[in-house]
């Protein structure tokens, strides 16, 4: 068989000499011989279509250790390799589409000198939680404020004082003074103190009967809406009659949408539709998703637990939020539409309408 120098395979496969050592040593393109005197590296034709691969997708910014179950996955079944590949370059998307956000938010931030319009802006807000008509107990837990409004989920044995505690844990920023900068970090403070609260509440886990609790933020600066979230509790925004979810559910089956492994059909009669990738839990440390959300006058902000969208469609949703005329209106009529559809599990609603004030 015809061997190629490691230069000449470098040439033809477009990777350097240096990139080619590095991917011997991580198993990832291993030369087809090293002569054992000189230690040199030689490689076959054979292999320039591996190597042409990793090269392609270090152009497209993989990690090492994933193009590496790629090139495995292509050599026996391309088509593998092709879903891989796209379910990569969609999680890079999702993720890009988080930044994009925060940028966009900072670039308008700092552009706008004076914000005295907006920093008049208040919160008119309602909660409310409701058993429904199948779960023996009440496990979320709701909260509305000047400043905090908050929805969580609890779930497990102590799932009512999980649920409890990382609200009333949040509750101290209702009445704390409007921070002047740093709003997302003395958020992520307070969903830390929250997670400690939760840890107490949920008392000793035993294995398989974990305690924890999903939860749903969003603390007024006057002028956004600084957002932590973890789990499968809901934000949404109706703004100029369209609603907007601004939550992704941290649902297992979520993860598989994301990465296109999973149809939305699949989806709905997936065995671990309901369960969760990430949450305020007695073990492990929860990460949340933290952002800021620039606010608008007129803007209604709706925060809720899963028993309202299991049992209320978002055409459904967006329409009884459009035609109620205040939050206390709205949480009325979207909490009893869970019921009337059978109330198959607790339901929480937290409505906010941002206003320009009236004296
Ligand atoms: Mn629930």
């Amino acid at each position: 068989m015809d061997m190629l120098t490691i230069g000449a395979f470098a040439k033809a496969c477009r990777l350097s000499p240096k990139a080619l050592r590095l991917y011997d040593e991580l198993e990832l393109l291993r030369p087809a011989r090293v002569d054992p005197d000189t230690g040199y590296r030689y490689y076959t034709a054979a292999q320039l279509e591996r190597a042409r691969l990793v090269a392609w997708l270090r152009r497209l910014g993989m990690p090492l250790a994933r193009i590496r179950e790629v090139c495995d996955l292509h050599s026996g079944d391309p088509a593998a390799a092709a879903a891989e590949i796209r379910a990569h370059w969609a999680r890079v998307e999702a993720e890009t589409a988080v930044r994009r956000d925060l940028a966009a938010f900072l670039v308008d931030h700092l552009s706008t000198p004076s914000r005295e319009d907006t920093a008049m802006l208040e919160l008119r807000y309602a909660a409310r939680s409701d058993r429904g008509l199948v779960r023996p107990a009440n496990q979320d837990a709701a909260y509305a404020g000047r400043r905090l409004l908050a929805v969580a989920d609890g779930y497990g044995p102590r799932g009512e004082g999980a649920s409890d505690a990382a609200v009333r844990a949040l509750a101290a920023l209702d009445t704390a003074e409007a921070p002047a900068g740093g709003v997302l970090e003395l958020l992520e403070d307070a969903v830390r103190e929250a997670t400690r609260a939760v840890r107490e509440a949920a008392g000793p886990q035993k294995a398989g009967a974990e305690a924890g609790t999903t939860l749903t933020a969003m603390l007024w600066t006057g002028s956004a809406l600084a957002l932590a979230h973890i789990g499968d509790s809901r934000a949404y925004v109706l703004r100029d009659g369209a609603l907007f979810r601004i939550t992704q559910d941290h649902t297992v089956v979520q993860s598989l949408l994301d990465e296109g492994r999973l149809t939305p059909e699949e989806a709905e009669s997936h065995p671990q539709r309901l369960l969760l990738l990430r949450s305020l839990s007695g073990t492990g440390e929860p990460v949340p998703d933290l952002r800021l959300h620039e606010a608008r006058p007129g803007d209604r902000y709706l925060l809720c637990s899963d028993g309202l969208p299991t049992a209320v469609p978002d055409d459904r949703v967006r329409q009884l939020l459009t035609d109620a005329a205040s939050p206390d209106e709205a949480v009325r009529a979207l909490t009893d539409a869970a019921n009337a559809a059978g109330g198959p599990d607790n339901v929480s609603c937290v409505v906010a309408d941002v206003v320009r004030p009236t004296a």
